[in-house]
């Protein structure tokens, strides 16, 4: 067995942020457990054609490292470049053990420490334990009837599998979210022919990019003009929020109009354009940020299947569809999304008198903050429950975490004390709060069933308001929130 004061799990944007702000306050002590072969996270994991960030990268990056982008949104190369030029100046492979697939931790009550069982990299101790195992990190691929009998090829988009040449090949990709938008233009003028099996139209909106010149490139490299680029997008992007919770009027006048006329310019086949149109309001959904998706639907070559024409069931060479049409094909691409809020975290996790959180979230995932639960101390759970942000970058949120999470570690060291745990009635509190701002949102009101749900029908992935709400609300420790022992 090892032993570390911190056990950091997933070497994402979150392992990496917990792991640098560690190393600020002077703790060396700590292993990040990662279960891929390679570190990163996200932009290591999706190399799907088109894989792309939706929101401008100067503000999608760390704070204290940026970055001269070759363009306002990065493509994946990009950002997995970014991703290791982050691990590689912090040291932190050293700091790394891969292939470490974390199955189970287990809480010692008697000794104050965090049992981790890995599959194949042996068992860990921790004071304690930072989960970073990443909201969309664990994919699924829905049961359809005969879905293993396909002898063809088939991958989800977060595997990408790129000995596979589909240039010329019958393909059909299933979902119609954020990733499927960004492959369909990717291949749609490299295959044969194309089915997109969409279970629910998405909003479209223009994606404003460009190509950074060399002069603005080295402009990044200002400071201080990087972090003036990093604010005026975050305030840019921070007004839609009054649209998603405080004023249905304005997001109607002001976003769902604009994508109702993108539809009507780039989509001429009526048809077609109301297979597109969605029965829900702007944002109910995330917004898909695409200036190429409507053209490459409109292809020859492409055939798009709505609910009404979806899936019946999967055989050897291909897709019944409801109609009861056979469509052979030779790649199925599954785009059908990630386990987001039930399963926001990737292994059993078993606290304080045997009580595992699956047992804590039987009803929906919460969680203080979206970071800490009674009952489970000394853990950390970073992009937990109502942590996720659809209008602006998810590192924010992890930064703001960091905040709160760090401040239990220097009140621990400082007060000598070996435990934190958040007391029952706060977290109860913030919960309460949390669901009672939820049912202004359009998350809520916006007519959707959407990934950002749990099965209770509680939205989960979402933090309902304002980033900066957020932020303030990490900043501010409530130390009467909280036990120290
Ligand atoms: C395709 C895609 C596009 C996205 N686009 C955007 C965007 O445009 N804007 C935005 O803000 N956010 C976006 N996101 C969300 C993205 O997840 C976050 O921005 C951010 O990267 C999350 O970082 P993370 O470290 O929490 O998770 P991840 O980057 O997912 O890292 C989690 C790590 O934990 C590891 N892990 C998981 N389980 C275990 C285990 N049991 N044992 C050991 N290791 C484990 C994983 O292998 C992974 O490396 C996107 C996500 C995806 C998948």
């Amino acid at each position: 067995m090892q032993t570390f004061k911190v056990i950091i799990i997933g070497s994402g944007f979150g392992g990496q942020c917990a792991a640098m702000r560690l190393l600020e306050q002077g703790i060396t002590d700590f292993r990040i457990l990662e279960r891929r072969p390679f570190m990163g996270g996200t932009w290591c994991q999706n190399s799907y054609p088109g894989a792309a960030v939706d929101v401008q990268s100067p503000l999608y990056s760390i704070s204290s490292e940026p970055y001269r982008w070759s363009q306002m949104f990065a493509e994946q190369d990009e950002l997995q470049h970014y991703t290791e030029m982050v691990i590689e100046k912090h040291g932190l492979r050293e700091k790394t053990q891969t292939n470490a697939n974390v199955k189970q931790v287990r809480w010692d009550e008697q000794h104050h420490r965090w049992h981790i069982e890995t599959d194949a990299a042996g068992t860990f101790e921790a004071q304690i334990l930072i989960n970073a195992s990443g909201p969309l990190s664990t994919p699924v691929i829905p049961n359809f009837p005969g879905r293993d009998t396909f002898k063809g090829k088939a991958f989800h988009t977060n595997d990408w599998d790129h000995s596979y040449d589909y240039h010329g090949k019958r393909v059909a990709i299933i979902g119609s979210g954020a990733s499927a938008a960004q492959v369909i233009p990717a291949i749609a003028d490299k295959v044969g022919q194309l089915h997109v099996f969409q279970r629910s139209p998405h909003w479209v909106l223009p994606r404003p990019d460009r190509e950074f010149s060399s002069l603005e490139q080295g402009l990044l490299g200002f400071k201080p003009l990087y972090k003036a680029l990093r604010w005026s997008i975050y305030w840019a992007l921070e007004a839609r929020v009054v649209g998603f919770k405080y004023s249905a009027k304005g997001l109607e006048l002001f976003a769902q109009r604009k994508a109702e006329k993108f539809l009507e310019q780039q989509v001429k086949d009526p048809v077609l354009r109301n297979k597109l149109t969605p029965d829900f309001t702007i944002g109910c959904k995330r917004i898909i940020l695409s200036s190429t998706l409507y053209p490459a639907l409109c292809r020859d070559n492409v055939t798009l299947h709505d609910k009404h024409d979806g899936i019946a069931s999967i055989n050897e060479s291909g897709i019944v569809t409801q109609s009861g049409e056979q469509l052979d094909v030779d790649l199925i691409i599954w785009s059908t999304g990630y386990d987001a809020t039930d399963g926001v975290i990737s292994y059993p996790v078993i606290g304080r008198d045997g009580r595992t959180i699956a047992d804590a979230w039987s009803e929906f995932p919460r969680a203080y903050l979206g970071t800490a639960l009674p009952g489970f101390p000394n853990l950390f759970i970073v992009t937990g429950p109502n942590t996720g942000i659809g209008h602006t970058s998810a590192i924010f949120i992890i930064e703001a975490q960091m905040n709160y999470i760090m401040e239990n570690i220097k009140r621990l060291n400082k007060s000598g004390h070996e435990v934190v745990e958040v007391r029952p009635e706060a977290e109860q509190a913030y919960t309460t709060m949390i669901h009672r701002e939820m049912e202004k949102t359009v998350w809520k009101t916006g007519g959707c069933n959407s990934w950002y749900q749990s099965k209770s029908g509680h939205v989960i992935a979402m933090f309902p308001g304002f980033s900066f709400t957020y932020r303030q609300m990490a900043r501010h420790f409530k130390p009467q929130d909280h036990v120290f022992s």
